[in-house]
């Protein structure tokens, strides 16, 4: 439920309506706003009833959320939000921040390049797993801390803040040491236990949409993270399996508008595990800054067909800065800007 408060109302009427929604025994969630205030009200699963706040002073109207998902959902805030990762790195807003880099780091060298090639093209964050969800027990598992080590290093050497997965609770914590935002993963979308703790660490968390998940699935995630107190999440589309073996996922583009309309969190698309296949990246990358992402991730790799993982699906950075070039005027003509300087 949520309260809306009349331009006109005081402080003290605001402060009667948490404190009533506290003797109910719920938890009130004030947002200023920049005409009013708005109150939420935390803690219940089931409509309330509103009797004893609609005739308070300074009570414009109570307004119920009817999704299973509320402090997510539009109605509960109209304004988009933006979440910020590192000065000058907001996702949400009009500029299109791009996460980009290899899917592992797999040495001092690889991620070094990977950064610089990052940054020279324009992108204004480097993504590199060093804990890695393989569907093989046999495949690299990423380098552990030493690959948050060199990801701080990359870090250090370009100033590209860090968007790296984290992969069970223990792991968060660590993640979060080295990290200025935790990745979690399509098999991870809900992971309940781990969602709650990324929520409870406050750090920003780029959540990805699981591979056979809804709409509804990833805003009910996001909204645990948002139920620890962590307000910070980005919203990744990164395509949903399907029958067709063409490419290795289906882009679910829809999810853009679709969450747009449903959450005013901010929603990045991952071109790269959206197709799997280098040649698509970058006609998706195109056609998702036209469908309104709030931002991209898209994986980079200095030599793609060394790669440990995700070869096939990465650019080398020639690919990736003519891809920056493209999205560049595409955003133009939707009137957004592409994140950074070239
Ligand atoms: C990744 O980003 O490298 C990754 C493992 O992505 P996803 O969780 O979407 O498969
Ligand atoms: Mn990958």
């Amino acid at each position: 439920m949520l309260v809306v408060m009349s331009h006109t109302a005081t402080q003290a009427d605001v402060e009667r309506v948490c404190s009533t929604i506290t003797a109910m025994g719920y938890t009130p969630a004030p947002m200023p706003g920049a005409q009013r205030t708005a109150v939420g009200l935390v803690g219940n699963d089931g409509r309330v009833d509103d009797s004893l706040i609609a005739e308070l002073p300074g009570v414009s109207r109570v307004i119920h959320v009817s999704n299973p998902y509320k402090q997510v959902s539009r109605e509960w805030r109209p304004e988009n939000t933006i979440v910020t990762i590192a000065p000058g790195v907001s996702f949400g807003g009009t500029d299109i921040p791009v996460i980009a880099g290899p899917c592992s780091v797999e040495s001092e060298k690889q991620i070094v390049a990977s950064a610089h090639a990052a940054k020279a093209a324009g992108a204004t964050a480097l993504r590199g797993g060093a804990f890695k969800p393989r569907s093989s027990p046999y495949s690299f598992q990423g380098m552990g801390k030493k690959g948050l080590e060199l990801l701080a290093l990359a870090k250090r050497e370009t100033g590209l803040p860090i968007v790296t997965e984290a992969m069970d609770d223990s792991g968060a914590y660590m993640v979060a040491e080295y990290a200025d935002c935790i990745q979690l993963g399509a098999r991870n979308m809900q992971n309940y236990s781990l969602l709650k703790t990324v929520g409870k660490i406050g750090k920003p968390v780029l959540l990805k949409r699981g591979m056979a998940a809804t709409i509804q699935d990833l805003l009910l995630s996001a909204e645990y993270i948002l139920a620890e107190g962590n307000p910070h999440v980005i919203l990744c589309e990164r395509g949903l399996r399907s029958f067709d073996s063409t490419s290795r996922n289906l882009f679910d583009l829809t999810a853009i508008p679709v969450v747009h309309q449903l959450s005013h969190l901010p929603i990045v698309a991952d071109p790269s595990h959206g197709t799997g296949r280098r040649d698509k990246v970058m006609p998706m990358a195109r056609a998702a800054v036209a469908a309104g992402c709030d931002g991209l991730i898209i994986e980079v790799h200095p030599q793609p067909d060394q790669a440990k993982s995700d070869g096939a699906q990465s650019l080398n950075p020639d690919q990736f800065a003519e891809c920056m070039q493209q999205l560049r005027r595409v955003a133009d003509a939707v009137d957004r800007s592409i994140a950074g300087v070239a």
